[in-house]
């Protein structure tokens, strides 16, 4: 999964990004609106965490922004406020759920687990395509009741393309979906190429259709017939 974290309390946001990433996703941060609105505008991400009260404005921008954009992120609202008045206004106007501080960092990857199952694959733990069936929870993938040893990009990048089945996908989305910042410093995706054809590999070895197909020029797609 990739998240950004929105959130001016250092610690509180060194804290749950090193948790995030600690357990295979990729998690970025940033501590005002200015930067937010920035790398909202730049890169795409599964969960957003939002502080409400931050230096440079309201938090509640960030959804007004989000909607303006027709921009699909799930949004968890983190906030110190409770009042009944902040929740409503933040679920009105966009976001997914609301967790008042302080909370606990499990609790937390509970609410972003459920929003994007909810969100992706219509709160299914299990997700079937075909004979490939995905255990959500304990990450695990089946192909016809036989294990596949996946590694966790491997896993993302499966989890990605059949939540984009029968879209073709550059490989630009796919190098900012499943490395974020990171990809910034390689010069070209040849290293997506690797990641992609262990997987297919992986899949043909246990005799799953070949559903990955390179485009040339721009990138893959998972086909969906
Ligand atoms: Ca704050």
């Amino acid at each position: 999964m990739k998240l950004l974290i929105i959130e001016d309390e250092q610690a509180l946001r060194e804290n749950i990004t090193n948790y995030f990433n600690g357990d295979g996703n990729i998690c970025e941060s940033c501590s005002c609106l200015t930067d937010a609105i920035n790398k909202l505008s730049n890169y795409n991400y599964d969960c957003v965490l939002l502080d409400i009260g931050l230096p440079d404005g309201d938090g509640f921008a960030v959804l007004d922004y989000l909607k303006a954009q027709m921009k699909n992120e799930a949004v968890i609202i983190i906030s110190a406020r409770n009042s009944l008045d902040d929740k409503l206004k933040g679920l009105n106007i966009g976001a997914d759920d609301y967790l008042t501080k302080p909370f606990h960092l499990a609790e937390l990857k509970a609410r972003v687990v459920a929003v994007y199952r909810r969100k992706t694959f219509n709160s299914n733990n299990k997700l079937l395509f075909n004979e490939i069936s995905i255990n959500l929870l304990g990450r695990t993938v089946e192909v016809n009741k036989a294990p596949v040893n996946l590694t966790r990009k491997e896993y993302d990048m499966l989890l990605y393309f059949i939540a984009n089945k029968g879209k073709v996908i550059s490989k630009n989305a796919i190098a900012e979906h499943l490395w974020g910042d990171e990809m910034d410093m390689h010069d070209n995706f040849d290293f997506i190429y690797t990641h992609i054809k262990n997987l297919r590999k992986k899949l043909l070895d246990v005799n799953a259709n070949d559903y990955l197909k390179s485009i040339y020029g721009i990138g893959y797609k998972f086909n969906a017939e």
